[in-house]
């Protein structure tokens, strides 16, 4: 008796999220992907096709190897990945599963995808990230990029979002991590701190002022 996974056929193509690295090209003119896990594979692009990382030929996802794109269900999921140490520089990638795919519990591997968004995570400074830079490492052909506030990596190699988007050549969505901060801050953010500077301005020369009061004395 052979046992048969029960086959789905969904009226639009499954969403996932997964975590993933930036990488543009040696020459600049493409961005890309890489995964996250050792020997993550080559990078990929918006739209591309998983191959066999151990070069069976097999078309990703065979059932007996454990080669395809990988995806999870959650986006919580994804992005409480780059809480790890060795992750925390790393994009949380929402992507269209295309193609066959095995389902599991907490997510799909499968045979092709489309990447729609990218969020970008914050500096290592902590401030939201405006560009993409050399993060210091990569692969073969490769750089790849983490997020950058645009003040502590001037100088090294970089691309704006839009840039990165425009590389990949495809209708890319990049958004940046929403932290409060003076950078991001509104309108109404900023006169609000400007209330409170005044007030706090108001008590310093309250309390300067009974100081030299007092030495008048
Ligand atoms: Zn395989
Ligand atoms: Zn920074």
């Amino acid at each position: 008796m052979r046992l048969r996974l029960p086959e789905e056929r969904p009226a639009r193509p499954p969403t996932g999220y997964k975590i993933a690295y930036p990488v543009l090209s040696q020459d600049g003119t493409r961005s890309g992907f890489t995964g996250v896990s050792l020997g993550g594979g080559s990078p990929y692009g918006v739209l591309d096709d998983a191959r066999c990382v151990y070069g069976r030929r097999h078309r990703p996802p065979a059932r007996r190897c454990d080669c395809g794109f990988h995806c999870l269900h959650s986006l919580s999921e994804a992005l409480g990945l780059t809480c790890t140490g060795a992750h925390r520089r790393a994009v949380v990638l929402e992507v269209t599963v295309l193609g066959s795919y095995i389902r599991y519990e907490r997510g799909l591997r499968y045979a092709r995808q489309r990447v729609r968004t990218v969020r970008v995570g914050p500096c290592a400074c902590g401030r939201p990230p405006r560009r993409l830079t050399d993060a210091g490492w990569g692969r073969p052909g490769w750089r790849v990029l983490g997020p950058d506030c645009g003040a502590c990596a001037l100088g090294l190699t970089g691309v704006t979002f839009a840039e990165f988007a425009r590389l990949a050549g495809g209708q890319l969505k990049v958004i940046p991590s929403q932290r409060d901060g003076p950078a991001d801050a509104t309108v109404p953010e900023l006169m609000a701190e400007a209330a409170l500077l005044q007030a706090r301005l108001d008590w310093f020369q309250g309390q300067l002022a009974k100081f030299t009061g007092r030495e008048q004395l």
